[in-house]
C-alpha cells in the first residue's frame, strides 16, 4: 500500500490521553498503520499518496456500536409506535428480506455511514428468512472497505411460546449454534488491525430463550468472540423480563453470565444505580442510541452516570427503521443535547435557581465528551486497542470535513465544537486501514446510483409484500 502523507490540517484531533488538539497538524502513514503525528513540519516531506487538508477538521475515524443495516429497506414505517407495537408492525414486512436485500442494504448503510465520518461498524443482523444469509453483509463490508464487526443474531422464541415475534421469523435454536461457529471459524480474525470480526448475538429477552443466551455465552468464550445483545431499552421490556423471568432486565443477563469485559449491550436506558455500578465493576460495555430512544420514546439512558462508574460507552445508530438516520455526526450531536434535558438522577439534584452553566457539569455532556463516545468509547466498547484514536501504532482511520462551507460559518474559533453542535456535516475525506474510500465527499468504492435504484426495488417489493 506504500505511504500516505496528511498536512496542513485547521486542527487534528487525536483523542489520544492527552486529549491533543492540534494545529496544522498532519499524519504520516505507512501500509495500513499510522507512523507519525504532529505538525506538518514534523512529518516526512512527501509520500506515495499526499492529502492536502488546508481548512479541514481531522479526527480519528468514528466507531458505530449498534445498528441493524437490512432495516435501510424499511424507514419511516410505523412512525408513531413505540418498540413493541413498532416491532409487532415490522416482523411481518421483515419476513419478505432476502439475501441480495441483505448485501444492497449493508452496502447503502455502510456508505451512509462512511458519509459521516465512520470508519468501523458492527452490525447487528438477527432475521434470517428466505435465504438470508450473515455472509453477503460480510462479503458487502469487504468490498465497500469498512472495518466491520458482524454480529450474528438470532430469534428463537416466537409468539407460540410467549415471544414477541411470529413463529415463521424464528428460527432452530440447534441451528444458530452451529451457524454461529462457522461463522467464527470462517470470518472471524482476532489480530490487530482486523478488519473482520464476528460477535454473537441474540436479539433481546423477548426473543430468544434463556438457554440460547446461556448457550451462546459459553461458545463465544470458547472463541474469544464478544457478546451483543438489547437490553433495559424501554418498561415494556422491563415488565416482560419481570413477568416471565421474575427479575429486571440486567439482574436477567447477569444470571445468563451476560456481564464482563467481552459483553456490550445496546440501550440500557432502564437501569438502576446498582445495575450501573454492576456494569462499572464487571466491564460491561454499553452502545448508546440516542436518536433511536427518542424516536421510539423509550427514554433518557443514564449516559452521565456510567461514564461515572467507569461503564465503556460507545455511540450506535442503531437501525434505519428506528433513527430513521444511519449518520453518526449526528448521533454525537443527539447524544450532547439529549443529556442536558435528562433530569438529574439520585445524587445529582439541581441546583436553586437552576445551572447557571453546563461547563465542567458533570451532569451533561459537552462536544468533546460526545466526540469521544464515537471514537474512544466505540473502541472500548467493541473491544479493540487499535482504533478510536490518532496515535503511532494504531490502524490508519480517520476523517476529515471542510470547515469552509456555510453550516460552520462563525463558528472557526473552534472547528471541533462546530463539529457537534453545528449541523451535521457530510464528511469530505475518509481513510480506513490506510485507503482512501471516501474523497471530495463521495464514496471511492462503489458506483452508488445503481445501488440506490436497485435498493429501492427491493424496498418498495418488502413493504407491499411482492417478490423483488
Ligand atoms: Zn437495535
Amino acid at each position: 500500500m506504500g505511504t500516505l502523507l496528511v498536512k496542513n490540517t485547521a486542527v487534528l484531533v487525536t483523542m489520544d490521553e492527552a486529549r491533543q488538539e492540534i494545529k496544522g497538524g498532519g499524519l504520516f502513514i505507512r501500509d495500513n498503520i499510522i507512523e507519525q503525528v504532529g505538525p506538518t513540519d514534523t512529518l516526512p516531506a512527501t509520500a506515495d499518496v499526499v492529502l492536502d487538508l488546508r481548512d479541514h477538521v481531522l479526527l480519528p475515524g468514528l466507531v458505530n456500536t449498534h445498528h441493524h443495516m437490512y432495516q435501510s429497506l424499511t424507514r419511516v414505517l410505523a412512525q408513531d409506535a413505540p418498540l413493541f407495537a413498532w416491532l409487532k408492525t415490522l416482523y411481518p414486512i421483515w419476513a419478505n428480506l432476502t439475501d441480495e436485500g441483505v448485501y444492497i442494504s449493508t452496502l447503502i448503510a455502510l456508505a451512509e455511514l462512511l458519509l459521516s465520518g465512520c470508519t468501523t461498524s458492527s452490525d447487528h443482523l438477527y432475521i434470517f428468512p428466505n435465504d438470508c444469509t450473515l455472509d453477503s453483509q460480510i462479503q458487502a463490508a469487504q468490498e465497500i472497505g469498512m472495518r466491520f464487526h458482524a454480529a450474528r443474531g438470532a430469534m428463537s422464541l416466537g409468539e407460540s411460546q410467549g415471544g414477541l415475534p411470529p413463529d415463521r421469523v424464528c428460527e432452530n435454536e440447534a441451528h444458530i449454534l452451529k451457524d454461529s461457529q462457522r461463522l467464527i471459524e470462517t470470518y472471524h480474525d482476532h489480530g490487530r488491525h482486523a478488519m473482520t470480526r464476528l460477535v454473537l448475538a441474540p436479539c433481546s429477552p423477548f426473543s430468544v430463550t434463556p438457554d440460547l443466551m446461556r448457550e451462546t455465552a459459553a461458545l463465544a468464550r470458547v472463541y474469544g468472540v464478544r457478546l451483543h445483545t438489547h437490553l433495559a431499552e424501554t418498561l415494556a421490556e422491563e415488565t416482560f423480563c419481570q413477568q416471565t423471568f421474575g427479575l429486571r432486565p440486567v439482574p436477567y443477563a447477569a444470571s445468563l453470565g451476560w456481564t464482563g469485559t467481552d459483553v456490550w449491550h445496546a440501550h440500557c436506558v432502564h437501569m438502576s444505580p446498582p445495575e450501573i455500578t454492576l456494569f462499572g465493576h464487571t466491564g460491561t460495555a454499553v452502545a448508546h442510541c440516542p436518536s433511536s430512544n427518542m424516536r421510539l420514546g423509550s427514554g433518557i439512558a443514564p449516559v452521565v452516570a456510567w461514564r461515572a462508574s467507569g461503564v465503556p460507552v460507545g455511540l450506535g445508530v442503531d437501525g434505519s427503521a428506528s433513527n430513521d438516520s444511519g449518520h453518526l455526526l449526528a448521533e454525537v450531536r443527539q447524544a450532547m443535547l439529549l443529556q442536558r434535558i435528562a433530569p438529574p438522577t439520585h445524587d445529582q439534584s439541581e441546583p436553586p435557581g437552576g445551572r447557571s452553566s453546563f461547563a465542567g457539569d458533570p451532569t451533561v455532556l459537552s462536544a468533546r465528551q460526545a466526540l469521544e463516545l464515537a471514537t474512544r468509547g466505540g473502541a472500548a466498547a467493541l473491544g479493540r486497542d487499535d482504533i478510536g484514536c490518532l496515535a503511532p501504532g494504531m490502524s490508519a482511520d480517520f476523517m476529515a470535513v471542510n470547515m469552509n462551507q456555510v453550516a460552520f460559518a462563525g463558528a472557526g474559533h473552534d472547528p471541533v465544537a462546530a463539529l457537534v453542535f453545528c449541523p451535521p456535516a457530510r464528511v469530505d475525506v475518509v481513510v480506513v486501514n490506510g485507503k482512501v474510500v471516501v474523497q471530495d465527499g463521495r464514496v471511492t468504492t462503489m458506483d452508488l446510483p445503481p445501488l440506490l435504484e436497485r435498493h429501492r426495488r427491493l424496498s418498495t417489493a418488502m413493504i407491499r409484500h411482492e417478490p423483488a
